[in-house]
């Protein structure tokens, strides 16, 4: 004899259905077969939503009860184009005798317990129904029986028990005489011993299916359902699942208690008794290996073997002084819950014995509050405890696995893979057996966390790096170009999965939870929605992804204004704009803090020489406890063009239209030639030497004219330069006749800075630098005499995106 049990996606389609019927006909070749069915998928749901309706005096109630009906009607008549009327008939009838109920519901308006599982009842009852009359019609030897007929149960309606004795007895009996080769149980649904309906609660099905394996001591029990097993997690919450191979019963219950929604959690307890093999199956891949559940579970390397997660969970917390010490608080805390039903799902006590913290059902916690303030409703009068705390909208997150007790540092790992992705954990609890480490979160964290622990327990080898690109011009094109050419060398060689998830330039922004498709990511941008850059941030926290990067391809004091509120949401910050780090040094300082305080990267490496490692080279030496005595640094590649170009035979003006010409300056060409640039850059590097400057704090000794300074547009800027070309060339002359060059050199020297251009004499290593080139010299304790220089390139859209590119790697690598 075999038991298979088919869930409600199983059933809840003509192809699915006729799935499981040729699955049936090829195991009643061999031997008996008993299916037990549960209700076509989502009916019990429509049930009591139609109860509900009715109940509220709701006329709606009859919209649901039709949609109900032509569900089962259009199966039957599906599943069976040779329809006879008779068996039509008979289910408009149990249709009617349901409408009947309904209509009852309304009239009193009151659905109490009892008559919900009445109500719900019929999904099973309809879906055996239909699976049993369309078996018959294809000739095959099948025959549905009630398993109200077989399980019996005490009252506690909505979630039974079984009365193991009776129904043990009722099951053999009939089984030992049944001639049939199939049989179709409805699940779920079960009959009190003095005659009412009641069921096993939800998912009970399984359940069902269990009772029956265990009675007639099968040799195994099937699963079928919609998925390929039990997953190391949730497969709808989390791509990277997949099915584990084999489970111990206490494994799969851990799992099942604590959400994994495949297995019912009671289901384990009637055939672990006698050994008997549990196999979850996909009716919709009836090939695939699925998990199989036993005493002799394979060991595998890993000792976490699943993650699951229950949401909507209340946590209670009673505390107050006067439990310190004195017994029976706990006791009293328990036994009022008991008196109520309320099953408790986590518990944590911390060993000062000031509070006690549970974890339930939220459905339940307004009952519970109630319930337990009146229980110790005179310590709470006299203060000695406060009013129980509850808190709502958290879910339990819980690592799974038997030999998780032999291995030291998982829970480490869990705390820190939840912490680094900003997930606040409100309560832990690890089982003594510590079979499962479980802990408190918000709702909303759940899809992040489960991926966060997924990544970090089972796919060890990947990392995914969620990036948010705002700024899409001649540097923003070029590090997609980078990132898609670069995606599958990433994810083969250092094992990171690099993904743009949302993109916007000032008009426009688009998103794809699942990574934009960088190979026609310009023709999304045509229908995309208009940007702002508070939607943009509401976008990247309302995704909630682990490991998150914002990048600012900006020049804008908008978007810089935005760093701050990226890094309070755990989302790092990448930024070429150099605004942030520029400003107050209290604003620099408070984003610093905030990367700290929050673990998430801030990084600018391309504030200074575009894609040049100069931000991070000083960084090294500072926290190797170097000592920085000295920077000098020519680290503007526009004024290193312009005094290169610039002679006695070009002018200057026409020099500065060339460089702007060719995007070696600002858009605005002032920023450059009035040195603020260069003295942006300064200021960072000495505030990574930790040295606490403003802007204002940088002597600028400007080389422009007083009219060129006062210009109120960049074309009267222009109209000034020709006008004081005399000036220019003044300056190339008097470096001509010393043999000197022009260079924009910026100086950091004992706490202090200055920009200014310099006449640089031959065999300085600033004199032959060419084109757009930048140079650093670092002058420290451990380089004294010859400096650290770092020399190339130190603009460009090539450069500066392989530096932003480097930023984002280097978070990946952390
Ligand atoms: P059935 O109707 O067949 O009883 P259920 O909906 O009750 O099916 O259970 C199967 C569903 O359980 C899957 O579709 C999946 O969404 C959910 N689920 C949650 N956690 C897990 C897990 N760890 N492994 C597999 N499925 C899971
Ligand atoms: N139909 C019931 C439910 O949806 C039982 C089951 O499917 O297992 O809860
Ligand atoms: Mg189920």
């Amino acid at each position: 004899m075999n038991v298979l049990k088919f869930g409600g996606t199983s059933v809840g389609s003509t192809n699915n259905i006729n799935n499981v019927i040729s699955i049936l006909e090829t195991y009643s070749k061999k031997q008996q077969v008993i299916a037990v069915v549960s209700a076509v998928g989502g009916i019990t749901d429509k049930l009591l939503k139609a109860g509900e309706l009715a109940q509220s005096k709701d006329e709606a109630y009859l919209n649901a009860f039709e949609e109900i009906k032509s569900i089962h009607l259009k199966l039957l008549s599906d599943l069976n184009p040779k329809l006879d009327q008779k068996i039509k008939n008979t289910l408009e009838d149990k249709l009617a005798n349901l409408k009947s109920l309904l209509d009852g519901i309304f009239l009193i308006n009151e659905l109490s317990p009892k008559t919900s599982d009445k109500l719900v009842s019929f999904g099973e009852l309809l879906s055996s129904y239909i699976i049993a009359e369309s078996m018959k019609a294809r000739g095959l030897d099948a025959l549905r029986k009630n398993s109200q007929d077989l399980i019996v149960t005490n009252s506690n309606f909505t979630r039974a028990e079984v009365n193991y004795e009776i129904t043990n007895t009722n099951i053999v009996g009939y089984f030992t005489e049944a001639k049939q080769q199939i049989t179709i149980l409805p699940g779920f649904i079960s009959k009190s011993q003095s005659g009412e309906i009641t069921t096993l609660g939800r998912g009970g099905s399984d359940f069902t299916a269990a009772i029956v394996a265990a009675a007639l001591n099968v040799e195994r029990l099937e699963i079928w359902t919609d998925v390929s097993g039990m997953f190391t997690a949730n497969p709808k919450l989390v791509k990277q699942a997949y099915p584990i191979e084999s489970l111990s019963y206490q494994e799969a219950m851990e799992l099942s208690h604590f959400g994994a929604k495949v297995l019912y959690p009671p289901t384990v307890q009637p055939v672990l008794d006698l050994n008997i093999p549990i196999h979850i199956k996909n009716t919709l891949e009836p090939n695939a290996a699925g998990t199989k559940i036993s005493a002799d579970a394979v060991v595998k390397v890993s000792p976490v073997k699943g993650i699951s997660n229950i949401d909507q969970i209340a946590l209670l917390t009673l505390q107050g002084n006067g439990m310190v010490g004195i017994p029976g608080f706990s006791k009293r805390l328990f036994e009022t819950l008991a008196q109520e039903k309320i099953n408790v799902i986590l518990i944590t006590q911390a060993s000062s014995e000031h509070s006690i913290c549970i974890g339930i059902d939220q459905k339940e916690a307004i009952r519970a509050q109630q319930a337990i303030d009146l229980a110790f409703e005179n310590e709470i009068s006299l203060h000695k405890i406060d009013p129980i705390i509850v808190e709502i909208d958290l879910s339990i997150v819980a690592l799974v696995g038997d030999q998780m007790k032999s291995h030291q540092g998982i829970s480490g790992k869990m705390f820190s893979a939840l912490g680094k992705n900003n997930i606040n954990v409100r309560a832990i609890a690890q089982g003594a057996s510590e079979k499962n480490i479980s802990a408190v979160i918000n709702n909303k964290d759940v899809k992040k966390a489960l991926n966060a622990l997924h990544e970090q327990f089972f796919e060890v080898k990947t990392k995914q790096l969620n990036v948010y690109i705002t700024g899409i011009g001649n540097v923003g094109e070029k590090l997609i170009e980078q990132i898609e050419q670069q995606h599958s060398f990433l994810k083969k060689n250092l094992q990171i999965d690099l993904r743009i998830i949302g993109m916007s330039n000032s008009r426009k922004m688009i998103f794809n939870e699942k990574g934009i498709d960088l190979s026609n990511w310009a023709s999304q941008f045509h229908y995309a929605e208009k940007s702002d850059l508070k939607g943009f941030l509401k976008r990247a926290v309302d995704f909630n992804l682990r490991n998150s990067i914002f990048v600012d391809i900006t020049a804008s004091e908008e978007v810089a204004d935005m760093y701050a509120e990226y890094l309070k949401n755990s989302i790092a910050v990448v930024a070429c704009n150099k605004i942030a780090c520029a400003d107050t040094y209290d604003r620099y300082k408070q984003l610093q803090d905030l990367s700290l305080k929050y673990n998430t990267p801030f990084l600018y490496e391309t504030n200074v020489g575009a894609g040049l490692p100069i931000i991070n080279t000083l960084k090294n030496l500072v926290a190797s406890g170097d000592k920085v005595t000295s920077i000098q640094a020519v680290l503007s590649g526009s004024l290193n063009f312009i005094f290169n170009n610039f002679s006695d035979r070009k002018n200057f003006h026409d020099t500065v239209k060339q460089a702007q010409y060719e995007g070696y300056t600002e858009p605005d060409p002032r920023i450059d030639l009035s040195g603020i640039d260069v003295a942006r850059k300064v200021l960072i590097l000495a505030r990574e030497n930790r040295t606490n400057l403003n802007l204002e704090d940088i002597e600028n000794e400007s080389f422009l004219t007083e009219a060129n300074r006062n210009s109120k547009s960049i074309d009267d800027f222009y109209e000034t330069l020709i006008e004081d070309e005399a000036h220019f060339q003044n300056l190339y002359a008097s470096a001509k006749a010393k043999n000197c060059r022009l260079k924009y050199v910026a100086e950091f020297n004992k706490g202090k800075a200055k920009v200014g251009l310099k006449e640089i004499p031959e065999g300085h290593p600033f004199y032959s630098l060419e084109g757009k080139d930048n140079i650093v010299m670092f002058y420290t304790a451990r380089y004294p005499e010859q400096p650290l220089i770092i020399k190339g390139a130190g603009a460009g859209a090539d450069v500066t995106a392989s530096g932003l590119f480097a930023d984002i790697i280097k978070i990946g690598n952390k």
